[in-house]
């Protein structure tokens, strides 16, 4: 099967981006490592907007001081070359995806923020992506540095990549592990070489 898609997440994956997820939860008010999307569907109206304002600043914030992470150009730039379409599947709002798209000059074939569809683990940003981007599940692969990330890939049936420093306690569900892009590229152009 020939590689078609590659889908990557953009916080910690393709951005260095300074989002302090503690801090957005005590401003909110939430308990400690919560997931923030999920908790604050079970505030009051007024409690969530509020709320949504707060992770709309931060956002907007992280996004304006982001910085490329090492060896992302090189792969987008070698995706791109080879035909292989990019894409992006975050739990952030589409404002803060546009911001990094337009700082770092950034060209995606498709892209699912969270106003877009029911937020990763769900596999409804996946297989969203796949028919955007005419990719079947063997024909994509996946790239995050969290485990929402490969829990969104394995429910949709696609190769996942774990972009994690070491192996930590999910990242072992992963198709593979990278400790960096570099790693990552590696890992693309022997499957591309091999389709
Ligand atoms: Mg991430």
């Amino acid at each position: 099967m020939p590689l078609k898609l590659v889908i990557f997440d953009l916080d910690g994956t393709l951005l260095v981006t300074p989002l302090d997820f503690d801090r957005i939860r005590t401003e909110i008010g939430l308990p400690e490592g919560v997931p923030i999307l999920e908790a604050i569907d079970g505030l009051t109206d007024a409690e969530r907007a509020r709320a949504n304002r707060v992770i709309d600043r931060h956002e907007a914030e992280a996004a304006d001081e982001s910085q490329l992470m090492p060896g992302a150009e090189d792969l987008l730039a070698w995706l791109r070359s080879r035909g292989i379409k990019v894409a992006v599947l975050t739990r952030n709002s589409r404002a803060s995806v546009e911001r990094a798209v337009l700082r770092h000059n950034l060209v995606f074939d498709a892209a699912v923020a969270r106003e877009d569809n029911k937020p990763k683990p769900s596999p409804a940003g996946v297989h969203c992506l796949m028919e955007a981007c005419d990719a079947g599940p063997a024909e994509t692969i996946i790239v995050g540095d969290f485990r929402f990330d490969v829990e969104a890939g394995r429910s949709a049936g696609v190769r996942t990549i774990a972009l994690v420093a070491e192996p930590t306690d999910w990242s072992d569900a992963a198709t593979w592990q990278a400790a960096t892009l570099q790693d990552v590229h590696a890992i693309l152009e022997r499957i591309a070489a091999k389709a």
